[in-house]
């Protein structure tokens, strides 16, 4: 098969069927049949049934629950190996260490965390007593969480969107990829062990998506590309929807020069290139220094040399034509505008003949702004490698992101936090890139273009809890002073409390207390 002529990226409209493909071999492996916009709202409402049972199960509970869905993970751990490497291109190392292991880490911490994190808890213990009242939140579920996710790591962003609302209490109605429906069918498999209506899959493309955000739900956790985001906030305002968006970036790493380049270079390429770069956080914009820029670079395009890009090696293909065409454009438009090629780039690597989608890893320099691999995400195999004068400018392009993640290299603590400091992204890290879903303690999101809202850690849990604010009067025998009618005391009583917050002589204050006391007693006894 030409290129050409290859499987397309799906419609917008979603077939009845939705095709299985292995992007190493271009074998269409199996067809899964597509769920209708009207099944979606059925399984929508459905879920809706469910929720207050759900909800009602206290989280320690619901944690015992959610444990057999990580055994059955487990279980499941080889074809989910098979089926996320075949229907990705990656290697299987990574679909192991990328789909499974995060996958289960996650579970188990959210099973030893959620319910102290979702406990009820005491505010306002200072004011509260002098104001008669007793205040507390309680972590309450929305409901319906509808989860619509990508295909680059089909088992774990899928959780990534799904594990917290689970856990805080929320049913799920999750719709995968139409890239990877197979990995669609495991999730289904996977979450067996929940009560029936607690989580529920719906296949198809962007109208099936469309429609879940339409059904609508409580809240929407959405992981996958600021154009779809911007689509799905607009959907969602029509009811209103609250929206968790985790987009994408275009990383950048600073390379300072007292890093160990050795190590440097080894992290820059794995976090360049696993996955093929079609990572949220891979590194697609590296700032060296100047004094090391061509010691780095050397190391780099050596170690690149090493790689083994081949079926179940170290570099694995795209996974699906949108990204190779995409890919292809942003390094041919380079070149065309000046870029040096380094490393990779058109013809070089295996040839995609029979439908598959392999791009060599490939290094440029000289990018300039007017080149789409500098304005847009990649989201493939490239590193765009810039030499810079000094630290300062470093900080100053990498922070023209959007970055969901930033990282810099240095030996010299001070030096490191002082840039971290500066870098404006979700995550920052000093001498290695981000853990992401392999660190769930840690709150997941973006700044700016690359999202909003929080998945993992504690702060994920509570991104999908409604934090209720529960007031006790704890005088309640007693009518307020500021209630009906107002009088003299009413007014005399709120005057006092004013200057007793606000003014800052300490005599005012003083008399303020004298004139509390006084017109207290009054102004409650005077009231109806
Ligand atoms: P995408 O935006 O094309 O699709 C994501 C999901 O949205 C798919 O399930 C798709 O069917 C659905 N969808 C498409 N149109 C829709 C619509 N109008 N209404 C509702 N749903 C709709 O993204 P993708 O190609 O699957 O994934 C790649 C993108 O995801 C990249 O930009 C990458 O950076 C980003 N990403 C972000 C993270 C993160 O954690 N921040 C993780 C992985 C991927």
């Amino acid at each position: 098969m030409t290129r050409s002529s290859r499987p397309k990226a799906p419609a917008a409209t979603a077939p009845s069927t939705l095709k299985s493909f292995n992007p190493q071999t271009g074998a269409v492996m199996r067809e899964i049949q597509t769920h209708s916009p009207e099944e979606v709202k059925d399984a929508v409402e459905r879920a809706r049934k469910v929720a207050p049972e759900w909800a009602a199960i206290p989280v320690e509970g619901r944690a015992r629950i959610l444990r057999e869905v990580r055994y059955r993970m487990y279980e499941l751990m080889d074809e989910i190996v098979e089926t996320v490497a075949s229907e990705t291109g990656k290697p299987r190392t990574e679909a192991l260490a990328h789909d499974v292991l995060p996958t289960l880490v996650q579970f188990l911490w959210y099973e030893k965390t959620a319910a102290k994190a979702l406990r009820s808890q005491k505010i306002g213990r200072f004011a509260g007593p002098l104001l008669g009242m007793s205040s507390h939140i309680d972590w309450r579920p929305f409901g319906v969480v509808g989860c619509i996710t990508p295909w680059n790591y089909p088992i774990t962003n899928c959780f990534l969107a799904v594990t917290a609302p689970l856990f805080a209490g929320n049913v799920v109605v999750i719709k995968p990829s139409e890239v990877t429906p197979g990995c669609g069918e495991l999730i289904k498999q996977i979450l067996e062990p929940l009560p029936a209506g607690v989580a529920t899959v719906v296949q198809g493309g962007a109208d099936v998506g469309a429609a879940l955000v339409d059904a609508p739900c409580d809240k929407i956790s959405f992981v996958g590309s600021p154009a779809t985001g911007r689509k799905i906030c607009a959907a969602a305002a029509k009811h209103l929807t609250p929206v968790v968006m985790e987009l994408g970036g275009k990383d950048a790493t600073i390379v300072l020069e007292d890093a160990d380049l050795d190590v440097a270079s080894s992290g820059v390429l794995w976090g360049s290139f696993f996955n093929a770069g079609q990572t949220c956080y891979s590194i697609e914009r590296a700032f060296v220094v100047d004094a090391v820029a061509d010691e780095f670079k050397e190391k780099l395009l050596e170690k690149l040399g090493t790689l083994k890009q081949e079926s179940d090696a170290d570099v694995g293909t795209l996974s699906f034509s949108r990204q190779l065409d995409i890919v292809s454009e942003q390094v041919e438009d380079a070149a065309a505008k000046g870029a040096k090629v380094l490393a990779g780039g058109p013809g070089a690597g295996h040839e995609n003949a029979d439908g598959t989608l392999w791009y060599a890893p490939t290094i440029i320099e000289g990018v300039t702004d007017d080149m789409s691999v500098v304005k847009d995400e990649s989201f493939g195999p490239i590193l765009a490698l810039t030499r810079v004068r000094d630290e300062a400018e470093a900080i100053d392009r990498a922070n023209e992101g959007p970055n969901l993640t930033a990282s810099v290299w240095t030996k010299d603590r001070r030096a490191a936090v002082r840039v971290a400091d500066q870098l404006r992204a979700g995550s920052v890290t000093m001498n290695d890139l981000s853990l992401s879903a392999g660190a769930p303690w840690g709150p997941w999101g973006g700044v700016g273009e690359s999202g909003y809202g929080r998945l993992n850690g504690e702060l994920g849990l509570r991104e999908f809890s409604v934090p209720v604010h529960v007031q006790r009067n704890t005088m309640p025998g007693m009518k307020r002073m500021h209630w009906y009618p107002y009088s003299d005391a009413t007014q005399a009583v709120l005057r006092a409390a004013t200057d007793l917050v606000g003014n800052k002589s300490l005599g005012t204050k003083m008399s303020a207390v004298g004139r509390l006391a006084k017109n207290a007693g009054r102004t409650i006894k005077d009231k109806i």
